[in-house]
């Protein structure tokens, strides 16, 4: 049995992964994808103190601390999760079980749909959910990107630098992005924005050919003819395997307290997952720091 197990290998996972083998523990990280979660495809990190550079980078000097510590990482994607008797089972989609006496959920979030007409028909042909991963596909052509937060900004921008054209929709009159992001987007000439404007269908024949917009003001509809339709409208927790043992806000997301534990004893949440104000890199880190923390002094009384 482990000591802890932490589920999900962004930063806040691989924080607590640090803070918890360095508190003596026997731990190990499960991760589906790859180290850095959703960190991995920021073009750009210009907000984590000490760090100027890709997300990629970020993730893999993170990923380098954590084997340089000998803790073990396991690609396995986690299917449920339950307690009984003091012992946490963790059992994987391929059938495995895993037992641990303390769990840090660290699962992030992922992106969420439009769920408009044409969407899932285009995923792969034109609709995409990462700018740095599906970018270069579209070298001298157009794209839309919607949504108006940091990540449609930023996704905005880095197009800028791959495609002829690019447009952002938004439904308010004003982004929701930081300032700084927003000024430097509105002084990239190719990138027009446009306000107060929701998708309604995508379409094409083989591949995307153009969006449907609606303006909420006028309701009318047009055509904006595009190659391509980034979807950067927000994320939703990944909580699938998690079930009643934890209590969730409105937004779906885990709530704790202020150790990171779930209503469950020696279940933390950290990072995405997590109903926090604000989330960044620095905050999913500071919040593996602290549930490693109390997660190792909940496994050593255990012990006692
Ligand atoms: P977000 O901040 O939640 O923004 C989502 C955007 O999509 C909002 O502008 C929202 O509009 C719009 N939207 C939501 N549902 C929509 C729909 N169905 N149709 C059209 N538009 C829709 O999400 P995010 O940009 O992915 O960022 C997630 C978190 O990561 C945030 O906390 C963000 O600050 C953080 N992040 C930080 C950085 C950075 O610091 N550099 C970079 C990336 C992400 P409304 O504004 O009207 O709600």
């Amino acid at each position: 049995m482990k000591d802890i197990i932490i589920i999900g290998g962004g930063p806040a996972g691989l924080s607590a992964a640090i803070y918890a083998k360095r508190a003596g523990c026997d731990v190990c990280v499960f991760e589906k994808m790859s180290p850095g979660g959703q960190v991995m495809t920021t073009p750009e990190i210009e907000n984590y103190p000490g760090f100027v550079g890709t997300g990629f980078d970020l993730s893999m000097n993170m990923f380098d601390q954590v084997k340089g510590l000998n803790v073990e990482f396991e690609y396995e994607t986690i299917d449920r999760i339950e307690k009984n008797d003091g012992v946490f089972y963790i059992y994987s989609a391929d059938g495995k079980e895993f037992t641990a006496r303390s769990v840090i959920i660290a699962s992030g979030a992922k992106r969420r749909l439009l769920e408009v007409e044409g969407e899932s028909e285009f995923t792969g042909r034109g609709v995409s959910y990462c700018a740095t991963c599906d970018g270069n596909f579209f070298k001298d052509r157009v794209a839309v990107v919607v949504g108006g937060g940091n990540t449609a900004v930023e996704d905005a921008i880095y197009l800028s630098n791959i495609c002829e054209k690019v447009y952002i929709i938004h439904r308010r009159d004003e982004f929701r992005a930081s300032k700084v992001l927003v000024e430097r987007m509105n002084s990239i000439e190719k990138i027009e924005a446009i306000f107060n404007t929701v998708p309604v269908a995508i379409s094409g024949t083989e591949t995307v050919e153009s969006l449907v917009v609606k303006n909420k003001i006028t309701n009318e509809e047009s055509v904006l003819s595009t190659d391509a339709v980034f979807v950067a409208v927000g994320t939703v927790p990944e909580t699938s395997f998690v079930s009643d043992m934890v209590s969730y806000d409105n937004a779906g997301y885990i709530q704790t307290d202020e150790k990171c534990m779930t209503k469950t004893e020696g279940l933390y949440a950290v990072g995405d997952v997590r109903n926090t104000l604000l989330k960044q890199v620095i905050t999913a880190a500071a919040d593996g720091a602290v549930a490693a923390t109390f997660s190792a002094e909940y496994v050593q009384n255990l012990k006692l």
